[in-house]
């Protein structure tokens, strides 16, 4: 079957599904605290998930990464990573999770049997009354717990933190050390203007050239051509030999290099995080039980896909660029 080209020329090797638009942690940048979610009828089943993921794989995407929402929280959600797992070795090369790590004492083992090598969790602090007002309905010791069990399962960790001012601005230094302790990874990550949320983003905002600078005081960072495939730009930081990413989307060019697409639990496809255009997948997946009219529909969303973003924070209304939250996309 012909792989997936964009007009741009860019091929799309790297789908993250979004499972559930559902989570047991409200963290204050991604969601309000009563957020309405939608009806689980809504929902693409468990099979449907699989039979897209199935599809695309059949077009040429190497690595899928299940996001949400919180992936872990969906019901039978092992057997939806067992499925897709399967076809490792048989087009697919990677399986990955973003997870807030919640789940993982309960599930690390049963996701490394499925296949799965790296997780990213998503931690914004190491400071337990932090991680409360972050997350408002999180408990720290469980993340802990859940990190622990990654790493005794055998998967590597990267440690996602979203650079919050006046927040967590003052940690970067002790996590990047803890990171080292530990031998995870860590990416920074700039907050996005995705969804309505309790309070003003702009406030949060803080450029990471601004934290790349402060941690140059103190740790070593050489610039490295490393890629996993996304928008991260890697450094090496000598003390410790880990890695450190940062994504920017707000202040660099997040997206020459753009190989993605992004299904959320309902069946929408968008082709960009950044732009409202989006592909209804559920009608064709439903009207066949042969994948012809889904690949169809495949191959003419992604013939859409845009050249880049167009995140702008409309300032005069404090409305944010795109509506949708971070957790209907997936992040
Ligand atoms: N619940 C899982 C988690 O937190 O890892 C997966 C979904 S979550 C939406 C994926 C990532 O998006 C997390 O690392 C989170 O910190 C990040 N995120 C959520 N809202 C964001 C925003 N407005 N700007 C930047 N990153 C955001
Ligand atoms: Fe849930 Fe992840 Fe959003 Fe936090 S960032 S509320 S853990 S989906």
């Amino acid at each position: 079957m012909s792989r997936l080209v964009d007009p741009f020329g860019r091929e799309i090797s790297y789908i993250r599904i979004s499972v559930t638009d559902r989570c047991d942690f409200r963290c204050v940048y991604c969601m309000s605290e009563d957020m309405t979610f939608l009806p689980k009828k809504d929902l693409l089943t468990l099979e449907e998930l699989e039979r897209v993921a199935a599809a695309f794989i059949e077009l040429g995407v190497e690595k899928i990464r299940m996001t949400g929402g919180e992936p872990l929280v969906r019901k039978g959600i092992m057997q939806l990573f067992n499925g897709i797992g399967s076809h490792i070795g048989n087009g697919l090369k990677e399986l990955t999770v973003t997870t807030n790590g919640s789940q993982l004492s309960r599930f690390a083992d049963e996701l490394y049997a499925a296949g799965v090598r790296r997780v990213n969790i998503s931690l914004d602090t190491l400071d337990a009354a932090k991680f409360k007002a972050i997350t408002r309905w999180g408990h720290f010791e469980k993340v802990m717990d859940g990190l622990n069990a990654a790493k005794a399962a055998g998967l590597a960790v990267k440690i996602n933190a979203v650079a919050l001012k006046g927040v967590n601005e003052d940690e970067f230094d002790t996590m990047v050390a803890w990171c080292g302790e530990h031998g995870f990874d860590l990416t920074l990550i700039e907050t996005m203007p995705l969804g309505d949320i309790d309070g003003d983003r702009t406030d949060q905002y803080l450029p990471l050239s601004v934290v790349r600078s402060r941690l140059k005081k103190n740790w070593t960072l050489t610039d490295i051509p490393y890629r996993t495939g996304g928008p991260a730009r890697y450094m090496e930081i000598g003390e410790t030999g880990q890695k450190l990413g940062f994504i920017t989307p707000m202040t660099h060019n997040f997206c020459e290099s753009c190989n993605r697409v992004r299904l959320t639990c309902t069946g929408t496809l968008y082709m960009c995080l950044g732009q409202n255009d989006s592909a209804d997948l559920k009608t064709p997946l439903r009207a066949s039980e042969s994948d012809g009219p889904l690949v169809d529909a495949i191959h003419e969303a992604i013939s859409r896909k845009p050249k880049g973003h167009d995140f702008v924070i409309d300032r005069r209304q404090n409305k944010p660029a795109v509506g949708r939250h971070m957790s209907v996309t997936g992040g």
